[in-house]
């Protein structure tokens, strides 16, 4: 070959190259969303005045829901804490990865955690160029392997264990006098020391404002780097118990007159507080129309403990829909109209598929997600998932609260009476069984969750010592009996 033929041939590929890459340029021209996941803890299905609320105001958290999409029949993965946040991460139910149960607390975690065979979300989005942070809670595993920095996150701040106290001046004082007398780890995790990047630090403001702080530093150093776009995981640990509440915030509520109540109020007011700031700071470094907020709990609310879930039946723990289906909302100016009313059932499995499609990320290929892109649907007002079940299984030491939602319509069992059958679309306090007018419906679910109920693994781990040893004693998950046609 002559050099000038291969300087043509050269000149050709050069040009072939750059015209491929201008058409996949010219396909995506949008800069991708930052996404912004706001959870709270234990927070109930009315604690929000968009969800018609009594007596708690949440004005900043309605502004964002009413200018976005609020869902009505969105639900979690699991009706507490850990495994609903592992769904959350993985795209998948927890079941099927062994982690049904909360892990251990710190002082017996045993090196415990999410099995690194699932990839999170944020490792998905970080692989694809986002900047990705983690505040709050963490509850996945506290070992290195398990840490957030070790998960896709190249930021944490917080605490990896289930729960914390929120006044610095009482965990602090409780941390050093367990130290003085030598108690380093027997002390309650609530009462430790945050931390930031794997380094204690000494956090001095109520841990709420603390977490809405160090997530504007995040957002803030986002905003400097134009080149990235941002993946933010807050996780709040309010209204979670302890209640310990700001008196400020508690006086936002002079009629609520019982204590619990009033206190988790004021916790519910600190995060609505907190996202103000958050809403401000997006403005000002001119990131909040291209920022997708999304906002709900991990589960349901705890009525003892000042939560409220109206009109839905129970709450945290339960398979009744007060257990887990949650307020929430989306917000994002540039691609989604205000105002919309998302009435069909979705899954916070859903997240995982849907923010892998907007960032342009790619999903392992192994990875066998329980959710669906739910976008589109979103966009057209129509059912993302029609015909596709919702499970939710909770184990108890004996039995499993199961229930399963399709479309409209939920098969439930629980310890208290066997299955039954509610239009939870138009019967949201599930009052009305209509066992009999849907019984091959019926009879159909059950053979679907027994289906599911393959693809579940063994407990990798159990919350401590004695659930573990009842699940062996027990010859637990015993499906024969959850499952048995009736
Ligand atoms: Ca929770």
């Amino acid at each position: 070959m002559t050099h000038n033929k291969m300087t043509k041939m050269f000149v050709a590929t050069c040009l072939l190259a750059l015209n491929y890459i201008g058409a996949v340029f010219a396909e995506s021209t949008a800069p991708r969303p930052n996404i912004l996941v706001i959870l709270t803890d234990d927070q109930g299905y009315a604690d929000v005045s968009f969800n018609g609320s009594p007596d708690i105001h949440t004005p900043s958290l309605d502004k964002l829901a009413e200018d976005g999409a609020i869902f009505t029949s969105a639900y979690v993965v699991h009706p507490f804490c850990g495994p609903s946040r592992a769904g959350l991460m993985t795209g998948r139910y927890p079941h099927k990865f062994g982690s049904q149960f909360n892990l251990p607390s710190s002082n017996a975690s045993g090196g415990l955690g999410i099995p690194k065979s699932e990839t999170f979300i944020s490792t998905v989005l970080q692989d694809a160029g986002y900047y990705t942070g983690a505040i709050g809670k963490w509850h996945l595993g506290e070992t290195s392997e398990y840490h957030p920095n070790n998960r896709g996150f190249d930021e944490f701040y917080g605490f990896l264990n289930g729960g914390h106290s929120f006044f610095p001046e009482e965990f602090s004082k409780r941390y050093e006098h367990g130290k003085k007398q030598g108690r380093h780890h027997s002390i309650w995790h609530y009462h430790k020391p945050l931390e930031h990047n794997g380094k204690e630090v000494v956090e001095t403001e109520y841990v709420t404002d603390g977490l809405t702080r160090e997530a504007n530093k995040f957002i803030s150093k986002a905003a400097e780097n134009k080149q990235q776009p941002f993946f933010l995981y807050l996780a709040y640990n309010a209204p979670h118990t302890p209640l310990e509440a700001k008196q400020e915030d508690m006086d936002m509520f002079p009629n609520i007159k019982d204590e619990k109540r009033k206190t988790y109020a004021g916790m519910v007011y600190a995060v609505d507080r907190g996202v103000k700031d958050i809403v401000k700071n997006l403005k000002a470094t001119g990131q909040f129309d291209n920022t997708l907020i999304v906002f709900f709990s991990d589960n349901g609310g705890r009525p003892d403990k000042g939560a409220n879930n109206y009109p839905l039946k129970e709450g945290k723990g339960s398979v009744q829909e007060g257990g887990y289906r949650t307020p929430m909302f989306m917000h994002w100016p540039d691609a989604l109209k205000g105002s919309t009313q998302y009435k069909h059932p979705i899954s916070a499995l859903d997240l995982y598929p849907t923010f892998a499609a907007l960032a342009g990320a790619e999903v392992p290929k192994h990875k066998k997600l329980d959710g669906k892109d739910i976008w589109s649907a979103l966009q057209k007002g129509v059912s993302a998932r029609p015909g596709e079940p919702i499970y939710v299984m909770r184990h108890h030491n004996d039995n499993s609260d199961v229930a399963i939602r399709i479309d409209d319509l939920k098969a439930i069992k629980t310890k208290e009476g066997g299955w039954r059958v509610y239009d939870v679309q138009k019967d949201p306090a599930e009052k009305n069984n209509l066992r009999d007018k849907y019984q091959v419906q019926l009879q159909e679910m059950i053979a679907n969750f027994e289906v599911w109920s393959w693809t579940n693994v063994e407990p990798l781990f159990f919350h401590d010592q004695k659930a573990g040893y009842e699940w062996r004693a027990n010859g637990m998950p015993r499906f024969h009996e959850t499952f048995k046609r009736d």
